[in-house]
């Protein structure tokens, strides 16, 4: 990690608190922080019928960067059509009334932006296979809706793999995003039980696909430790992602099960061995590795873009 930006994020972060669950490795502790804010931002989203992956997927980050005035808008509903092991974004039948787009939702999207006063926007959605196009049309809407709000911003995608319609993929960057983000979440071998709808190949050609249609937006890829992968199939990840993929950015950090429907943890994942992947993301290529016990695919994406942005330089 960069020095600038390992400050920065050392200088948010809050000082080591209480526990918020037992059994929790001590570098897993979060203080609790309640703030008017996060109950601020939370009742306009709402009033906006909008949603954030921070609240459905229950990230242990939420607080943290709700109070930063930090969110990540998930787009296209708050249903998913897939049911992947480690997520908690609520699941539904595509053949029901609760699965209609809601027209307004990148209007929306834009103005709460607007609002909040971000200067870099993330965007990302369910998984809706129940549509042709994926959402994508709806997708890039929101990023142009953005960009026209605010056009001084940045703005980054976090996508689903549009079942491997690469012509949704390049709908999406037709929009403009500054960042094309698309999870690979975990290694090969664990897919059926962790991704069970999605396929790796698929997912590193969607990655790639980004990187060749527009090589000057940043590639970046998401992956979660502590479902029961080794280190050698971590150390393949990264290289599938940034030998296949092209990616620019990394991020790693460790799964936390989100409800007692979700898989279990198997391993916590020391620090240390977090700088080692991190060294070695570097040392393959890797523009930015960001990789740490609390790092979701958006923590702090606005800094990581920024690094590797200079990285690029
Ligand atoms: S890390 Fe990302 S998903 Fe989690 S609360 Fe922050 S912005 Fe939301």
């Amino acid at each position: 990690m960069h020095p600038s930006l390992l400050v920065q994020i050392e200088n948010a972060l809050p000082a080591a608190g209480r526990a918020r669950r037992g059994r929790l490795p001590e570098w897993l502790t979060k203080p609790e922080m309640n703030h008017e804010s996060v109950t601020a931002l939370k009742r306009d989203l709402r009033a906006r019928n909008l949603h954030t992956v921070c609240e459905s997927a229950r990230c242990p980050n939420l607080r943290e960067c709700f109070h930063r005035g930090q969110a990540t808008f998930m787009i296209l509903g708050n249903l998913c059509t897939r049911g992947c092991g480690f997520c908690s974004v609520p699941k539904g039948s595509p053949d029901k009334h609760e699965f209609s787009l809601d027209p307004m939702e990148p209007a929306n999207v834009a103005r709460q932006a607007e609002t909040m006063g971000l200067k870099y926007v993330v965007i990302t959605s369910v998984n809706r296979d129940d549509l042709a196009d994926g959402g994508s049309h709806h997708f890039a809407q929101t990023v142009r809706e953005v960009r026209a709000a605010l056009p001084k911003a940045r703005v980054e995608v976090l996508t689903p793999d549009f079942e491997g319609n690469m012509d949704a993929v390049k709908r999406v960057l037709d929009a403009g995003p500054d960042v094309y983000n698309h999870n690979m979440e975990t290694v090969r071998r664990l897919y059926p039980r962790v991704r069970p709808q999605a396929d790796y190949r698929q997912s590193l050609a969607v990655l790639r696909v980004a990187k060749q249609y527009r090589p000057d937006v940043l590639t970046k890829s998401g992956l979660m430790v502590g479902l029961g992968e080794s280190h050698e199939e971590v150390t393949q990840l990264l290289g599938d992602i940034h030998l296949n993929g092209l990616a620019d950015v990394a991020t790693i950090g460790q799964y936390l099960q989100p409800s007692r429907r979700g898989l279990p943890v198997i391993k916590y994942v020391t620090p240390a061995e977090f700088d080692d992947y991190r060294s070695h993301g570097l040392g393959i290529g890797f523009k930015m590795v960001f990789s740490g016990p609390f790092v979701r695919s958006s923590y702090m994406a606005d800094l990581v873009a920024h690094e590797a942005s200079l990285a690029s330089a």
